[in-house]
């Protein structure tokens, strides 16, 4: 997708099995400031490299990788992330046991390992690596503007989203999709707590942002915050 906003890149590339692309992880970058947020699968951190390569970008400029849950398809390239950039890892307290594996991570429920893709079962774990600053949510991060870290619970117990107010931009994580024209709740069988995720949403939705960039699914360009009450009838 490249850059989708000053500033704003998603990361070509970086895709589930077979299915280059299909995630957006995404850099921040406030001159020698960047923050990669989410990291992927396993296997990603090639792909993120060579965007680095692609835009004349050093690795060694990122400064911190913010992970917005603890999912595989967000963290299982996060230790090779760290490698190349020797960045650290922020993410919320409530997920970040998960992520440096000092908590298991709960078994996938047998929906949810119906539908994985062929060779997902032999994917390698995850690898822990350790959180260096564990959020609460409310910080404002200093780059383009301000960029306010939001925890939006739900999908996870601490999963988290990032407002650009001057870009106008939410980066909603698993919080939300746009596939297909509409934005949607993200699908159930991978959710911790629908009842919470619901009054997250609810919560997002009367905020205003023109643009959204959800972690599955397309990049909304206008008219987002309007799309989301519409779209999931919250109006
Ligand atoms: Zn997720
Ligand atoms: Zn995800």
């Amino acid at each position: 997708m490249g850059k989708i906003a000053p500033g704003v890149h998603v990361v070509d590339g970086v895709g589930t099995e077979g299915r280059p692309g299909t995630v957006n992880v995404c850099l921040l970058i406030d001159g020698d400031d960047v923050t990669l947020v989410d990291a992927g699968y396993a296997g990603s951190g090639a792909h993120v490299a060579a965007y680095f390569e692609l835009i004349g970008l050093d690795p060694g400029a990122v400064r911190r990788i913010v992970i917005t849950h603890h999912h595989q398809d967000h963290t299982g390239g996060l230790a090779e992330a760290v490698e190349l950039t020797g960045a650290e890892v922020w993410a919320h307290v409530a997920d970040a046991g998960f992520i440096d594996g000092s908590v298991s991570r709960p078994a996938p429920p047998p929906a949810v390992v119906a539908q994985m893709p062929p060779g997902a079962a032999q994917r390698p774990p995850t690898r822990p690596v350790p959180v260096r600053l564990a959020l609460v949510g409310g910080e404002v991060l200093g780059v383009l503007g301000g960029c306010r870290i939001i925890h939006t619970p739900g999908h996870t117990p601490g999963h988290l989203s990032l407002l650009l107010p001057e870009l106008s931009l939410l980066i909603a994580g698993d919080m939300l999709r746009y596939e297909d024209g509409h934005v949607r709740r993200p699908p159930e069988m991978y959710g911790w707590d629908l009842g919470v995720a619901e009054e997250t949403i609810h919560a997002v939705a009367g905020l205003e942002f023109e643009r959204m960039l959800p972690y599955h699914g397309e990049y909304l360009g206008s008219q987002a915050s309007e799309a989301v009450r519409r779209d999931l009838r919250l109006e």
